[in-house]
């Protein structure tokens, strides 16, 4: 805290993991110490990215990798393009990433990079400049046995497209060095859909443990990008009613539930026109938009938030629980304040932390290294039981370290716990390093 202490939403995940592994650190003072090293990334690049716009203009963006741990293996997660990116965000995502590459049982250290980048109104020519010149100085600090990003907020299949084109021609290899890559070139089937089909696993898993299912649950979803279109999917498959998508100019309520034909429109809109959500309604009869608003009003049953971070507050969470919402399953990473944590705690709400609920990107990211290695693909039906797997596994491994401690099912806890005691004993293994 006394070495940065503007970095507010590095040092708000950081309280929030402190506080579950408090009976650890009472258990063995030597875990204490390794979250002391674990909290200092092992190292962190700030770079320079010019580049030139369609008018012939220099414009300059700052880029970063932050590599948190490579205790578990090689750094590992996504790059983020967004005005809001700063170091504070890349180091809470990275620190995140640490707990929950380690929950998906693979051996993947952690990562976190991206830019202030907008990529909002950018032409294609104007977006390959930007990635081409941001992968001139990153493509020396990565590799498929070092560091291996992958893609977050704005970074599609695209930009991974145009990364990996320049990381190729500057290194003369052609490895698994990204992941997210396009499936004619080296991508995994169901790495798009992975984050949110391991989203509603992680949920379905959850309710079961409540004698519950997903038939008929009125779900919330937030964000309208790769999370959110594939939470949408798969809930629509397991039974579930799907309402609402937003960005960040407003939220479309659909009050019947999307139907597939809809969710297919919503990605359209979005990853192949890249307009506003609000485009949708003039494709649906029944749709309503509520421009500046986040769907939280919406009574429902259960909520995915899948934009940003602290997109719930307090008064969120409230609102929340009074329209009826009785589980939250973070698809984006730490969208709920801890505030409104407490609230959901508070109000025995089903809660599935983003580090376990969305952690099956990466998890599906493991598996297009291994195929990359093998140079192999693997069936669409392979690796999805492989994530579905690994999700009742993560879900079943967080409520296991959960009861140990004597917090019940206290997910968020476990997850934490689970996520940090793999990494820590690394870590002490491999000595003080
Ligand atoms: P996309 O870029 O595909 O979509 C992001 C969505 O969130 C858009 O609808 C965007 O709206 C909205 N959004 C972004 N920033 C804001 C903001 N400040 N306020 C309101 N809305 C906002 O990203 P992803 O779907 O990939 O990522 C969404 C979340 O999921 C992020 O938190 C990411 O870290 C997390 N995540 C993603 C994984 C993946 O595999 N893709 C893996 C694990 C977690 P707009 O267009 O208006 O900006």
């Amino acid at each position: 805290r006394s070495r940065d202490p503007d970095q507010k939403e590095f040092l708000q995940a950081v309280d929030e993991v402190f506080e579950s592994l408090t009976p650890v650190f009472q258990q063995d003072p030597q875990y204490l110490e390794a979250f002391e090293r674990l909290i200092e990334p092992e190292r962190q690049i700030i770079f320079r990215v010019p580049w030139i716009d369609d008018s012939g203009v220099q414009r300059v963006n700052r880029g970063y990798r932050v590599q948190m741990s490579s205790a578990l293996g090689p750094y590992k997660g996504g790059l983020r393009f967004h005005p809001t990116v700063t170091l504070s965000v890349i180091k809470f995502l990275a620190f995140e990433q640490t707990f929950k590459n380690s929950l998906t049982t693979l051996m993947m250290g952690a990562g976190k990079g991206g830019s202030d980048f907008d990529p909002r109104g950018r032409s294609d020519r104007e977006v390959m400049a930007f990635c081409q010149s941001f992968m001139c100085e990153l493509y020396r600090h990565i590799g498929a046995d070092t560091d291996v990003p992958a893609g977050d907020i704005n970074v599609g299949g695209r930009e991974i497209g145009y990364l990996f084109g320049q990381y190729k021609r500057l290194a003369n290899n052609f490895t698994g060095v990204l992941t997210g890559k396009d499936l004619r070139w080296g991508g995994s089937l169901i790495r798009p859909e992975a984050t949110g089909y391991g989203c509603v696993y992680f949920a379905q898993n959850y309710l079961a443990h409540k004698g519950e299912t997903l038939e008929g649950k009125r779900c919330v979803i937030s964000g309208s990008g790769n999370v959110a279109q594939y939470t949408a999917e798969k809930l629509l498959q397991l039974g579930a009613v799907p309402i609402t998508f937003s960005d960040s100019n407003g939220y479309v309520l659909e009050p019947n539930g999307f139907t597939q034909a809809q969710i297919n429109h919503v990605m359209e809109l979005k990853n192949a026109r890249r307009v506003r959500i609000s485009e949708y309604c003039a494709f649906s009869q029944t749709a309503q938009y509520f421009p500046g608003k986040r769907p939280w009003e919406v009574p429902a049953d259960l909520a995915f938030p899948s934009a940003t971070q602290n997109e719930i507050d307090q008064e969120d969470a409230d609102t929340l629980v009074a329209n009826g919402v009785r589980g939250v399953f973070e698809g984006a990473n730490m969208p709920s304040t801890n505030e409104a944590i407490e609230v959901y705690k508070k109000a025995g709400v089903m809660f599935g932390p983003a580090k376990a609920a969305n952690a099956g990107g990466v998890a599906v990211s493991g598996l297009e290294m291994a195929q990359n290695s093998q140079r192999m693909q693997w069936s669409r039906a392979e690796v999805d039981s492989q994530l579905e797997r690994i999700m009742k596994d993560i879900f079943n491994n967080s409520l296991a370290a959960a009861q140990k401690y004597g917090l019940k099912d206290d997910i968020q806890a476990g997850a934490n716990i689970a996520g940090f005691l793999k990494v820590a004993d690394a870590m002490i293994h491999q000595g003080c390093v």
